[in-house]
């Protein structure tokens, strides 16, 4: 019989009933140390007090008004996001692939508004991941995620990461924007030299293309700023942000200057669910969380430190580990033998991390993790390389 749960996952035969910060337990009471927060989801961990506060204070107000009418959380959370960011406007959306739905869509209609209907196509990335909708994976380009899903979505042109002259030469009279994530996830934790984000930014403004950040995976604190960008001292015109902004409440947002969403007028864009006040409450609680002193200084010290000891471990297993690298609480380990069976092993050692692209196994852990859990975690990776050594 046919699974009464589509099969469209590999997922592991693990089931948690209860989270508690970075812990995870089972309903037998295993415990697991949750380096893979939800896929860079739970960045203030499990069942956070004041997150679970705005939620059930919400809850027991209203939960859903749709784009009808005033939603004052989404008011509030867009003030919030646009005194951060180089933004001016935000969309709320429910997801990260739509906010790079509304990123392409909100590229093509600025061309559009400004009469150059034609300026349609937008330059990605090779190894890029951007969602799973028709227009994000072939956003994407990743042949595995297009194969059966044909016709693709036109207007994608794909370049090698990192390589400026090659995206320079792809640019014609047809394009619109680039789109770049600032360090590739699911592709393999591949971080965007500063100086490459950079010369992105001047040739967007030299061509008059709009420049577009893929932040879903990399913002909300992730990399140690609240933005991954804000490193390279540059801005996009446009950014999709999700997983982290609800800290585990389905949420995400497209930011925008006012000139690249010229073209947004009523009518153009919708959401149903999109910034439901169930969902603003929590990212409201979040952004403020985020915003109190010494928490990113908090993430750069954990990101520091962890990277030290899991570099000074991998160095120990030469035999084992091929090469870490991230930014960041946004580390990768490339083990010499399959990720998936790295993952499987850690896992039952008590520690839970994600696969990426590239054989890489991902640590994505929560950014209020401390000392103990970076060394707990240490331990068993320490553990899991010398028992395969
Ligand atoms: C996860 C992710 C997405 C897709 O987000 P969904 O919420 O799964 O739609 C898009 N871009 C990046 C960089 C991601 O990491």
């Amino acid at each position: 019989m046919f699974p009464v749960v589509m099969p469209t996952y590999a997922r592991a035969d693990l089931a948690f009933e209860r989270g508690e910060g970075a812990y995870l337990f089972t309903a037998d009471g295993r415990r697991y140390l949750d380096f893979a927060a939800g896929v860079a989801v739970n960045a203030l961990g499990h069942c956070h007090p004041r997150l679970v506060k705005a939620l059930t204070a919400q809850a027991a107000k209203v939960w859903h008004t749709s784009n009808l009418y005033r939603v004052a959380g989404q008011e509030s959370v867009a003030a919030k996001l646009v005194e951060r960011s180089f933004a001016d406007t935000v969309f709320f959306c429910n997801s990260g692939a739509e906010a790079l739905e509304c990123s392409i869509k909100m590229a093509r209609r600025h061309h559009f508004a400004a009469g150059n209907p034609q300026r349609y196509r937008i330059i990605c990335a090779e190894g890029a991941f951007h969602g799973r909708t028709l227009a994000t994976v072939a956003a994407g380009g990743q042949k595995k995620h297009l194969e059966g899903f044909a016709p693709a979505v036109d207007g994608f042109d794909h370049v090698p990461y990192g390589n400026l002259n090659a995206l320079r030469a792809s640019i014609t009279e047809e394009t619109a924007a680039i789109l770049v994530e600032p360090v590739q996830g699911e592709g393999g934790i591949v971080p965007g030299d500063p100086d490459y984000l950079r010369r992105l930014r001047a040739t967007a403004d030299e061509f008059g293309l709009l420049l577009i950040f893929d932040e879903v995976q990399t913002g909300m604190g992730r990399t140690g700023t609240l933005f991954a960008h804000e490193q390279a001292g540059i801005a996009p015109d446009i950014m999709g942000v999700a997983k982290g902004l609800g800290g585990g409440f389905p949420v995400g947002a497209c930011l925008a200057t006012t000139k690249a969403a010229s073209g947004m007028v009523p009518g153009t864009h919708g959401s149903t669910f999109g910034g439901n006040p169930l969902a603003m409450a929590v990212a409201g609680e979040v952004l403020d969380i985020m915003a109190e002193p010494g928490f990113l200084e908090h993430v750069q010290a954990m990101a520091a430190l962890l990277r030290s000891k899991v570099e000074d471990t991998a160095a120990r297993f030469p035999g084992v580990v091929e090469e870490v690298r991230g930014l960041g609480l946004m580390l990768g380990i490339k083990p010499r033998m399959p990720n998936t069976e790295m993952v499987a092993r850690l896992a039952e050692g008590g520690l839970l991390t994600v696969g990426a692209g590239d054989n890489i196994v991902r640590l994505l852990p929560p950014l209020i993790i401390n000392d103990a859990q970076v060394d707990e975690a240490v331990g068993i990776l320490a553990r899991a390389f010398d028992e395969v050594k």
